[in-house]
């Protein structure tokens, strides 16, 4: 019945969950603590898990166990998760708590000095969380009962709510039940196979989903450990990647300006040949998958890690509407530049739209799913909107029905407002249906493929600038495409002058 990924932590026990700066926690004292915190949460709000229907509760929290803890309890009690980002300006974090309209904070210790003016400001009650590592007084009868029966059904039931990342617009709040959050999970876990004995490094912010599912509740679905950097810094993973103590590294995801990251700080530091075949050779022998996603993956980025690592990248392709949705293999071949095919339970399609007097409709050319896709004659290799259909799908946007009514086609397919071809095999990204597309002497012309063609330049590094904090963070433009702030903002205005760009790849 789509229980939380809190209801198996029982099974694993002492298995440790999270490494973090204070120690190692395993899935008891998570546990534990997560059911000492939903007591509380209900009796700031005056009422019983059984009482509280989707409450929104927003929380506060460093990228370390008190995060798990927060989310977990936010779920026991009955409510729906709202993470915060410690990094965003008061303004973003204020528009968050009054969008979700959060009926509580839950922050750690280090933040109620930070949140507390502008919780009081929208008079929303704040809820210090100790630090993690203390157990409660949570009796074992309570620890097997209470959260679990308090929920007749999770199945439908709000999850979380993620803001989207606001590049075509003010972000959205992205309400995803359950089931869905459950459903990104157990695809992933199927299709990377992940396993109790593996230990993630997790580097990345915790209010999008790639740093919540597939870095953080896929590894607490099977019982695996994570570790938790409280920041990303090359030096750090670097670290961690080479270090033979145990809990040892096996597997690692990033977005692509993070791999750019590392890549500079080995070009810096690692230059000796010696210390480069161990790099190569250790990476080789310890680490079992390392993946790239939340924007296009420059396949010069992907060429030099291999060459560093022996590691091809599995990128993937995903959002926060709907979770991961295509993936490359992670046995057999991965195609550069490509996000492979679908993940299991995901239903996708290749689309166009078409305006009539009685509306819009829409024409599917390809359509897929994990057992394969099929095309119509002469499209291979044609853009259209991509469309997904799946339990993975959220169910609306906070409080922005007409939003969410507009998202979906007639049929029920969620439109992403990303362009893909299907060809090879494989699906291809091309960029945005609404942003992105330069129009210069009737053709349109996709931003993502300059910026792909430009990155692919050997005077463009790609590599300096550019933030690893947002989801989809790219390597920052070099010098030569400075007017490229954003990895998915406009392209420079020198555009008129370049050849109209469709790389064969499709
Ligand atoms: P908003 O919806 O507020 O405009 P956003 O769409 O950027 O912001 P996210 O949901 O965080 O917010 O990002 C999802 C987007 O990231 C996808 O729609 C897609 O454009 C991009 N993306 C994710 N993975 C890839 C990938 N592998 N290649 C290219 N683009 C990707
Ligand atoms: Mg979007």
């Amino acid at each position: 019945d789509a229980a939380p990924v809190f209801a198996r932590a029982l099974n694993f026990g002492d298995k440790i969950a999270i490494v973090d700066q204070h120690g190692e926690h395993t899935y008891r004292d998570l546990f534990r603590q997560s059911l000492r915190l939903s007591q509380e949460i209900c009796r700031v709000l005056g009422c019983s898990s059984r009482d509280l229907k989707e409450e929104r509760i927003s929380f506060l929290c460093p990228n370390d166990a008190s995060y798990v803890v927060a989310q977990w309890a936010s779920w026991m009690s009955g409510g729906i998760a709202v993470p915060l980002y410690k990094k965003h300006p008061m303004q973003q974090l204020e528009y968050v708590i009054q969008d979700s309209q959060s009926a509580l904070v839950v922050a750690a210790e280090e933040y109620v000095g930070k949140i507390a003016p502008s919780a009081e400001k929208l008079g929303v009650p704040v809820l210090p969380l100790p630090k993690p590592g203390g157990d409660g007084p949570a009796s074992q009868a309570a620890v097997e009962d209470v959260p679990l029966a308090s929920c007749a059904s999770w199945k439908d039931r709000g999850a979380m709510i993620i803001y989207t990342s606001g590049t075509t617009g003010r972000p959205k709040g992205v309400l995803s039940t359950h089931e869905n959050v459950q459903a990104v999970t157990t695809g992933l876990v199927e299709k990377w196979e992940w396993k109790k004995e593996d230990v993630i490094l997790h580097v990345l912010p915790l209010h999008h989903v790639h740093g919540v599912i597939n870095k953080l509740l896929c590894p607490l679905w099977v019982g695996a450990t994570c570790i938790m950097l409280p920041e990303f810094s090359a030096q750090m993973v670097w670290k961690k990647f080479l270090s033979s103590q145990a809990p040892r590294v096996n597997v690692f995801m990033a977005v692509p300006t993070i791999y750019a990251k590392l890549i500079e700080y080995y070009d810096k530091h690692f230059s000796q040949p010696q210390v480069q075949d161990f790099v190569r050779a250790f990476c080789r022998e310890n680490i079992r998958l390392m993946v790239s996603g939340s924007a296009a993956l420059p396949v010069p980025v992907l060429e030099k890690w291999k060459s560093i690592t022996g590691h091809t990248l599995l990128e993937r392709y995903g959002m926060t509407e709907i979770g991961m949705a295509l993936s490359n293999p992670l046995h057999g071949a991965r195609v550069p530049g490509s996000v492979g095919t679908p993940l299991p339970g995901v239903e996708v399609c290749i689309a166009t739209e078409t305006l009539r007097s009685g509306g819009r409709s829409y024409t599917v050319h390809a359509r897929g799913d994990e057992d394969g896709t099929q095309v119509t004659p002469g499209f291979e290799g044609q853009e259209g909107e991509l469309l997904v259909r799946g339990p993975s799908v959220f169910r609306e946007y906070w409080n922005r029905p007409q939003e969410t009514k507009d998202a979906f086609t007639p049929d029920g397919w969620f439109k992403t407002g990303d362009t893909a071809a299907y060809q090879d095999g494989v699906y291809w990204i091309k960029g945005r249906t609404s942003v992105d597309i330069i129009k210069n002497g009737g053709f349109k012309i996709s931003a993502l493929e300059v910026e792909r063609q430009l990155l692919a330049h050997p005077h463009i590094t790609g590599t300096c600038g550019g933030s690893v904090d947002g989801p989809g963070a790219v390597p920052g433009p070099g010098p030569e495409v400075q007017a490229r702030g954003h990895p998915r903002a406009r392209a420079p205005r020198l555009l008129p002058c370049l050849p109209i760009i469709r790389p064969s790849s499709g």
